[in-house]
């Protein structure tokens, strides 16, 4: 059996691959100055020439040129000028583009990222077909895919590279009745589920109502839960194993091309880049605060910004994804043979708290915490009693404690874990205890924070 989808382009060293990466970037940047005025303009003001660039150097000094509320704005000028919502970035006929998913758009207009002509239709399956892969997904798999409103939004596209490598999805939804998806994969027998960790989560409870066995009866083995925070937190991650009897990996489609995946190795130790030649995004970081590029050696942390390899309809040119990141460029223990380096995605840019001049990122808090398992179960809340980003000191932790924990230990406990912080983050933190599971249900909300001040 192959170690990874591709071989030809996941083998290849980081020598070869950075030659490829160079060549397909300068004629990326030719093609998109070539092809859209919103590109040429852009390319102008800033006074490069896509000729310019003849060095990975060269590049990396180019600012940040597009964020998403720019691409918004680009789709609404699109939109009235050519009467199609792609964008004013968009690089070829707006009838080359045969699939469009959104991207739910909770905030302003929904963006249109997840467009593809038939050549990136193509190019999406093979990135993620290696992220699956990696995940342990195999040919002769099936896959039960219960993504909320797969037909027209995003979640729905993570389907087709399954249907590409081979492998039988059943596709339900997840606004189907869960009854009706019980019925349904006991009939079918998936060995594998995908799905976001709270459907996994109300399928866990629901199975043993209709059919009076527990879940893993099944036979499902592997879960691949995205779309949600959950998989970095071991008390959900634990549950869930346990009750499926399978191994939770996790993935990230960052834009519809930063592809990365989690591996098989025993300890989660974040997500491998698993496409170089289709995308830059880990080894272009800026800074959180000057948006200058950052060197990028292992542990640096810095905000993303994704330039498309090879993409023909709607290439993203150091778009600021919001994302940050940290880089870990030391080979995992898992053995992955590619050049690529692994990440943790510790947030959204907008969720950084400032404490005392401190900042500190909810998933730095949380690894915090999650060091003292077992006498924490790892689920943790922080409670905001004004609006963030600035918190005015002590930060206020709740923190589950763990199963055998005697109340007359907890203050001892929070003191350690008030001193971890102020030792790593330079952060005074307040930890207030709340017995086992009383937080540690997956909801769809985001489970880092818990707003207590007046809207
Ligand atoms: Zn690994």
């Amino acid at each position: 059996m192959k170690q990874v989808w591709n071989e030809k382009r996941e083998l290849l060293s980081r020598e070869e691959i950075e030659k490829i990466r160079l060549r397909r970037l300068r004629k990326q940047l030719k093609y998109c100055y070539g092809r859209s005025e919103f590109y040429k303009q852009k390319f102008d003001d800033i006074g490069f020439q896509p000729e310019d660039i003849k060095t990975w150097a060269d590049f990396r000094k180019i600012p940040p040129l597009m964020d998403k509320e720019e691409e918004r704005q680009s789709q609404k000028e699109s939109l009235e000028r050519f009467n199609h919502p792609f964008g004013m970035h968009l690089c070829c006929p707006p009838e080359k583009i045969i699939i469009t998913k959104t991207t739910g758009g909770t905030t302003g207009m929904p963006t249109f990222t997840y467009s593809f002509t038939q050549h990136d239709f193509d190019r999406w399956n093979e990135g993620t077909a290696r992220v699956f892969w990696l995940a342990g997904i195999r040919p002769a798999d099936r896959v039960l895919f219960c993504f909320p409103l797969s037909g027209g939004w995003a979640g729905g596209i993570v389907k087709t590279p399954l249907q590409y490598m081979g492998i039988l999805c059943l596709d339900l939804g997840a606004e189907t009745p869960v009854e009706k998806i019980v019925e349904y994969a006991n009939i079918t027998r998936p060995n594998v589920l995908m799905s976001t960790p709270s459907f996994a989560e109300g399928f866990i409870e629901a199975y043993p109502r209709s059919t009076g066995k527990p879940v893993s009866a099944i036979g499902i083995k592997k879960l691949l839960l995205s779309g949600e925070p959950g998989v970095a937190i071991p008390s959900i991650r634990k549950r869930m194993e346990e009750a499926f009897g399978g191994k939770w990996n996790d993935y990230l489609m960052i834009n519809s091309e930063g592809f990365s995946g989690s591996c098989l190795a025993e300890e989660y130790n974040g997500l491998h880049e698993v496409a170089l030649d289709l995308s830059i995004w880990v080894e272009d970081l800026i800074d959180l605060d000057t948006h200058q590029p950052i060197e990028v050696k292992n542990g640096a942390i810095g905000e993303g910004l994704l330039t498309s390899l090879d993409r023909e309809g709607l290439p993203l040119i150091k778009y600021r994804l919001g994302d940050v990141i940290q880089v870990f460029t030391h080979p995992c223990e898992c053995g992955y043979p590619g050049p690529g380096y692994r990440i943790k995605h510790l947030g959204r840019l907008s969720d950084r708290l400032f404490v005392e001049g401190a900042s500190v990122f909810p998933i730095a808090v949380r690894d915090v915490i999650t060091s003292f398992i077992p006498r924490v179960t790892g689920a943790m809340r922080i409670v905001l009693t004004e609006p963030p980003p600035n918190i005015t000191p002590p930060l206020k932790i709740k923190v589950e404690y763990g199963v055998g924990i005697q109340p007359n230990q907890l203050p001892e406990l929070a003191r350690e874990i008030e001193e971890q912080m102020l030792k790593v983050y330079r952060v005074r933190s307040k930890v207030e205890f709340v017995l086992h599971e009383a937080l540690g249900r997956v909801t769809k909300k985001t489970p880092m924070f818990e707003e207590c001040y007046p809207s």
